[in-house]
């Protein structure tokens, strides 16, 4: 084996051949990564497709290193990833970059670098230099000898809607920067330390010799010992040998230098050891919630489809138990020795399914978010090749192209989400579609696929017509709970008759003070963030708009800026019309900010949360909205479809759509399915638990027909 063929994380559609060093030919492995050198200055970790013995008719470059001794990818991942690069036109290379994590792909990301030199040999030195380039390349350049070491989009980020890449391209040109190509593996496992009792100590009377030898001169690490044996559980466990954690008590993490010094002693033995950071539990004992007649009836008829091994389409109404019939396929996949894969449309959705899950299935479950720090996605990939593998992963999007094996089922929950469907870069694939391309290429082994929503996509319904996917659905709500009664507000005869206040009618208005005054919670929703879409000059109707889109800038009250919500582009909103130069620019229109400024108003004693992009934009603050809003922190959430996510509150008993014509007019071919999909998810947030749920939709053109839908619940007249 003196050659191999290489996959390279790139978007050419060719593998490249390395030789082989005759020191590494007996180590090179189909699926493992190896490191080679690409180009001048580039490095990359490939995986090796094959090894053999056919001489190119080429100059070979040799292997660097090898990274693995397993492969870091299954077969099956390897012809999924094949099959997609076909079907979406773009090379396998793009698949794997996709698919793996920053840290396993060891890729020579561009760092730039400040020439400390610059300038040194020309008339006046540095300073003179400096001064001959264009202020932008001198704020770009300052900005790199400040860092020391960033990345162009460290660059970009700082230099907000400038694009920098032609300064930086000047400023290497006169080398006043240069690029470093650093290799790192950003992957580091989690240690942590961990103690027992040291190889004399054998006998209780060998750790009460210990004791008093402290007891004299080491108090403090007399009570890093007693801490110790606490945890430990006793002497007796101690002296079987029992190890224990560091961070195993609060009391231990803060005694580390007595730690260390006891094992200097040799009174303990210190070990350092590699922890998951995947930490979770079953609840012990709890049990699945008994499916309702009309549930287990939906179920039955969901194994009888899969079993002819079609896809399958559970059409059932928000809160009809569709998420409890997961858990019961899952846990029976799981009974059966084969693994799962909970596939999710995004972040909105993870803490609450996650949390439902993990009472059942902890300690066989991971979940893979792309909002996860790279250590952690990394150590997923890595527990799914091992011996003990995850059994049911939870994931967005990208964790369809995980190395996962024996796989018995995949549940695409919320279906119809666009978020499934990556657009930049490539591949520019659906995982849903994914999904059933999965299953189907697992087929022999029985691999099923189950695709849920409220509000199916127009495809799966299609499919369904067409006899491709089979259907089961569910048209009542759990225990009898009413679907919520919807009224349309005709917001043209509203205004015609004064009846507004704000982008409010007084109607919605009275209906919000009554819910507050029962100390219900609601919902308002605008898919609209920022104060007003578009800022227009009342004198001469000029609109400020993006300088690299050309759509109109959003103005965003609270940070005085407007702002482009396609290409971030930001600039401060302007006192005076840059057009005619009078002080005339207005606001118009509402987003999220306008509303939570107009409740603040209307609504003085309310406490008003707000849940969009820009209030959102970690994990961690979504959630942080999430579980306020939950524990009636709140009374009033505003949001843009954040909050239409198959959110569960208990409070919730209103849901106001604020502009429902923003939605129907949208110049999109799937405005209307989308509108439908938006109210009708939102909707379902009202009256989740006790009682009726009411939602109110303001609309300037109350007869839309896909409005019309909305009120009656009738999704099929909306496909129709
Ligand atoms: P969906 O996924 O269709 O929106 P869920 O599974 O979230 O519906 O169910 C809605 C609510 O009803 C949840 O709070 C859930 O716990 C409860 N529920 C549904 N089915 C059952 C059941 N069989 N037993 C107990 N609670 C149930
Ligand atoms: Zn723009």
């Amino acid at each position: 084996m003196k050659y191999v063929d290489l996959l390279l994380p790139l978007p050419l559609q060719r593998l490249f051949t390395y030789s082989v060093p005759p020191s590494m030919e007996s180590l090179v492995r189909r699926g493992c990564r190896v490191l080679v050198q690409f180009g001048k200055k580039k490095y990359y970790a490939g995986i090796v497709m094959e090894a053999h013995d056919r001489k190119p008719d080429y100059e070979t470059k040799p292997l660097c290193e090898i990274v693995d001794t397993e492969p870091i990818v299954t077969e099956g991942q390897l012809s999924f990833w094949q099959w997609i690069a076909d079907y979406y036109i773009c090379s396998v290379g793009e698949v794997m970059k996709a698919a793996m994590p920053q840290g396993l792909k060891l890729e020579s990301e561009s760092k730039l670098m400040f020439n400390a030199h610059f300038g040194e040999e020309e008339d006046g030195g540095t300073d003179a230099a400096m001064e001959r380039l264009t202020p932008k390349q001198r704020q770009v350049l300052e900005f790199i000898r400040e860092q020391k070491v960033c990345t162009i989009s460290e660059v970009a980020n700082h230099m907000e809607g400038v694009n920098p890449v032609g300064h930086i391209r000047s400023l290497l040109e006169c080398d006043a920067i240069f690029i470093s190509e650093e290799l790192r593996d950003s992957y580091k496992p989690k240690m942590v330390k961990a103690y027992r009792l040291g190889p004399g100590l054998r006998t209780e009377e060998d750790v009460m010799e210990a004791i008093d030898a402290l007891e004299a001169r080491a108090p403090r690490q007399l009570d890093a010992l007693m801490s110790f044996l606490q945890a430990a559980g006793g002497m007796g466990r101690a002296t079987d040998g029992v190890r224990v954690r560091q961070d195993a008590t609060d009391d231990l993490k803060g005694r580390g230098p007595q730690l260390s010094e006891l094992s200097r002693k040799g009174i303990l033995t210190q070990e350092t050891i590699e922890v998951s950071r995947l930490k979770m539990k079953a609840d012990e004992g709890s049990e699945l919630n008994a499916l309702s007649e009309i549930q287990a009836q939906a179920k039955s008829e969901i194994d009888e489809q899969m079993a002819t091994g079609r896809p399958t389409l559970l059409y059932g109404v928000t809160g009809s138990g569709k998420t409890e019939i997961y858990i019961h396929l899952i846990a029976e996949t799981l009974a059966k020795g084969r693994n799962v894969l909970y596939l999710l449309p995004e972040i909105a959705l993870t803490t609450q399914i996650t949390e439902r899950l993990r009472r059942h299935f902890g300690a066989d479950m991971a979940v893979y978010h792309s909002k996860f720090a790279d250590a952690e996605r990394v150590e997923v990939w890595k527990k799914l090749l091992s011996n003990h593998p995850p059994r049911l992963i939870l994931g967005v999007r990208s964790s369809i192209l995980l190395p996962m094996r024996d796989l018995g089922l995949i549940i695409v929950d919320e279906e119809h989400e666009s978020s499934f469907k990556q657009y930049e870069p490539a591949p520019r694939y659906n995982a849903r579609d994914m999904a059933v391309v999965l299953s189907g290429m697992n087929k022999e082994s029985g691999c099923r696929v189950l695709l849920g929503s409220a509000t199916p996509s127009v495809e799966s319904w299609t499919n369904v017509e067409n006899g491709r996917y089979g259907m089961v659905r569910l048209t009542k709500r759990h225990a009898g709970l009413e679907l919520p009664e919807i009224e349309v507000i005709n917001m043209t005869e509203a205004r015609k008759h004064k009846a507004t206040q704000s982008m409010f009618s007084l109607r919605l208005k009275e209906i919000i003070a009554g819910a507050l005054s029962r100390k219900e919670q609601v919902i308002l929703f605008q898919n609209r963030r920022g104060f007003s879409p578009v800022v227009e000059c009342k004198q001469c109707a000029m609109v400020p708009k993006c300088v690299n889109c050309d759509v109109s800038l959003t103005y965003h009250k609270g940070s005085g800026q407007l702002v482009c919500h396609y290409c971030g582009y930001t600039t401060p909103m302007p006192t005076t019309c840059p057009a005619c130069g009078n002080p005339s620019l207005a606001p118009m229109g509402f987003g999220t900010e306008k509303i939570e400024e107009a409740c603040h108003e209307l609504f003085p004693e309310a406490r008003v949360a707000r849940m969009d992009l820009d209030t959102a934009r970690s994990r961690k603050s979504f959630e942080e909205i999430i579980a306020a809003f939950g524990n009636r922190e709140h009374d009033i959430l505003i949001g843009t479809q954040m909050v239409a996510k198959g959110l569960d509150f208990e409070g919730v008993s209103t849901v106001g759509i604020m502009n429902a014509d923003a939605l129907t007019n949208t110049p999109d071919f799937r405005a209307d399915e989308r509108a439908y999909q938006l109210m009708a998810q939102v909707s379902g947030r009202a009256g989740r638990k006790g009682s009726q749920g009411h939602v109110y939709i303001q609309a300037s053109r109350p007869a839309h027909p896909v409005i019309e839908c909305v009120r009656k619940g009738d999704y099929e007249g909306n496909m129709a």
